[in-house]
């Protein structure tokens, strides 16, 4: 069966067509600047060229209907009838606490997907485009809702509890979410596949390191606590977002520099992080390059960085009473070998070692997929390149069953 994975932003939307007899991707791509002028699709038959076409998408509906249209072309296609699309997994954000898995899409799920809006209100109003638009265009054809949220329902309350009153919990629903579920559920599932053990019997904790960065512990195949929590700015210092800091700093530097909540938000979101620090990139390339030319806060941004990526996997390993195995995903956890030594440096006594020769290897590099750690020591490091998309749809295919 083929299913098409939809992930859809405000003004995006990502896709893929993955034939699930083999897992293969036939064709992916991504439509952009919806409802703004010049909109672009850029599609891609994989083993072929990319290519764009410019066309006005008015709404996410218009947007979708070009690429079936696409899909099923003669030249640019790889099916023929858009009856070959067996299925479509959605990408949701937030499914708050009512979805702790995957679930196939009816009129039910949609409005709690709707109820979640105020938990995630960049997120789930564009996810919901996304579904409602496919199902406008593909009346009948089942969809599933995956969460990044779901695996991490899994958290006991100690773990997803903030200490402030009771009330806001009750109340507002406050507490730990966790995103990147899908990805830490990905990647712990292939790391207990490549060690070839069951991962009922393994304490992992997973690094997933890109733009957006988070860590979760994953005891048993369960998520028992992560570092994003009711938003996906706490945790990790990011690209450009903080990650956890002492709140009182808010209302300090609210009223220090004269900010409005907007203003805060943007602050804390767009121009803290690695790039608040190193006031030179957000991107790790370009802080691995300033760094390598001595630009002294470059450095210390790649050093808060790592030192905070250190922490949370101590502090999971102490959460899930021992740890097996760390594995590293993501834009900067795939290809950045000097992040993954630097943040395990100091982590030998938890039996923890990178070898630097592997962790720097042709093959690491090319397949961004193995093991990394010496061979004498009992906790296995690895690489493993996250696929979201994949995990959707074979949530989608089991949900069919
Ligand atoms: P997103 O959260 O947007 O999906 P990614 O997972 O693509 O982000 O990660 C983006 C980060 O990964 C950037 O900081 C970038 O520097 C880093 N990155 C991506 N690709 C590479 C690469 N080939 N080599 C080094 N770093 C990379």
């Amino acid at each position: 069966m083929k299913i098409l994975i939809i992930n859809a932003g405000s003004s995006s939307l990502k896709y893929q067509l993955i034939d699930m007899d083999n897992e293969n991707v036939l064709a992916k791509g991504n439509a952009e600047r919806i409802g703004i002028k010049d909109s672009l699709l850029t599609h891609e038959v994989i083993g072929k060229e990319k290519f764009k076409i410019s066309k006005n998408f008015n709404d996410h509906t218009e947007a979708i209907k070009e690429v079936i249209k696409t899909l099923i072309s003669a030249d640019k296609g790889v099916i023929t009838d858009m009856s070959e699309i067996g299925a479509v997994g959605h990408r949701v954000v937030h499914g708050g606490e009512r979805f702790k898995e995957s679930v196939l899409i009816d009129d039910e799920v949609m409005d709690a997907i709707r109820a979640n809006i105020d938990l995630a209100p960049l997120h789930n109003p564009a996810n919901i485009m996304g579904i409602e638009a496919c199902m406008k265009i593909m009346p009948g054809v089942p969809m599933s809702a995956v969460f990044d949220t779901a695996f991490h329902q899994t958290m006991p309350r100690e773990a997803f509890l903030y200490a402030i009153p009771y009330e806001s919990y009750l109340k507002h629903g406050i507490r730990r979410y966790g995103f990147h579920g899908t990805s830490h559920k990905y990647v712990s599932l292939r790391a207990a596949q490549i060690l070839n053990r069951p991962i009922e019997e393994l304490k992992i904790v997973t690094c997933h390191l890109g733009n957006g960065s988070s860590i979760a512990a994953v005891k048993h195949g369960k998520s028992i606590d992560t570092s994003m929590g009711f938003t996906p700015l706490d945790g990790l210092p990011m690209g450009t977002r903080s990650g956890s800091i002492d709140p009182a700093i808010v209302s300090y530097l609210m009223e220090k520099e004269d900010l409005t909540i907007d203003e805060t938000s943007e602050y804390l979101n767009k121009q803290s992080g690695v790039l608040g620090i190193s006031g030179v990139s957000s991107d790790f390339r370009d802080l691995a390059d300033a760094a390598a030319d001595n630009v002294e806060r470059a450095k210390l941004a790649l050093e808060v960085f790592n030192y905070k990526v250190k922490k949370y996997i101590g502090e999971y390993a102490a959460a899930m009473g021992g740890i097996d195995c760390v594995v590293f995903t993501a834009g900067i956890g795939e290809n950045t070998p000097a992040i993954r030594e630097e943040s395990c440096q100091g982590l030998e006594f938890l039996g923890i070692k990178v070898d630097p020769v592997k962790n720097n290897s042709k093959e690491i590099q090319t397949s961004k997929e193995g093991i990394v750690s010496t061979d004498d020591t009992p906790v296995k490091v690895l690489v493993v390149p996250t696929n979201e998309e994949l995990m959707i749809a074979r949530e989608t295919i089991n949900l069919l069953k």
